[in-house]
């Protein structure tokens, strides 16, 4: 295989980011690309954040820490997309744009605990869409509930949801599932307490990105495709 630049693989993501987009009918502007950093070291990270990459994600809250910690001089927005455990929350929210991946009540309450007096958290809540027993997220219909108490969580902001969809059933299961989420984003919105909007879908990974945007994706979670041939 004839080897990749990160940046080249940077700019062939972008593309197809914005034909998927054009497909849709939306600006490509409006996706945003978090681009997955778990796989690599930080220093791998430094040419990703030079060819325009700013918004990273990583799942585990001390590999986030960590790489955080390390590229502290860069101006990079973190997102938190895996599991979080609420003895992390303290350490993770001063050092996340946003936490994608909110899968508990007690979770929430948590993150308000500790935002207060931070400013409001941008948060997405964590939809198990596919109903697979590993995967961590709330089910569809526990979100209509919670929704009537997030005015009580006043230092949280619930911007959209998010989803990853099941690993088995190829790319047509994909498809299914994000358009699941888009139609339960649909179901709730008569149900959003006012200043809650629930626009943003996050959903979408290097095998299946393209389908998520055209399903309605406003933020896909790229990884192993940024690395892909790359050698370093
Ligand atoms: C690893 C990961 C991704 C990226 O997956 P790739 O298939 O490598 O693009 C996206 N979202 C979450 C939550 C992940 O853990």
């Amino acid at each position: 295989m004839q080897l990749k630049t990160i940046a080249e693989n940077v700019a062939c993501i972008r593309e197809r980011i914005a034909r998927a987009a054009q497909r849709s009918g939306r600006a490509p502007e409006r996706i945003t690309l978090v681009a997955v950093t778990k796989y690599v070291s930080a220093e791998i990270v430094r040419p990703l954040v030079a060819a325009g990459c700013l918004e990273l994600g990583e799942s585990r809250p001390q590999q986030l820490w960590e790489k955080a910690a390390a590229l502290a001089d860069l101006p990079i927005r973190w997102h938190m997309i895996g599991h979080l455990q609420r003895n992390k929350v303290r350490r993770t929210l001063p050092l996340v744009t946003m936490i994608q991946s909110v899968d508990s009540p007690r979770l929430l309450a948590a993150i308000d605990e500790e935002a207060s007096g931070k400013g409001p958290i941008p948060v997405l809540l964590e939809v198990n869409v596919s109903g697979e027993s590993a995967k961590h997220g709330f089910s569809p219909d526990e979100i209509e509930p919670l929704l009537a108490e997030l005015p009580n969580y006043a230092n949280v902001s619930v911007r959209g949801l998010m989803c990853m969809a099941a690993l088995e059933g190829g790319p047509e299961r994909a498809r299914r599932d994000f358009a699941a989420l888009r139609q339960l984003r649909e179901n709730l919105r008569p149900s959003c307490p006012p200043g809650v909007t629930l626009d943003e879908l996050s959903m979408g990974m290097s095998g299946d990105f393209e389908a998520a945007i055209e399903e309605g994706a406003t933020i896909v979670r790229v990884g192993s495709a940024l690395f892909e041939g790359v050698d370093y």
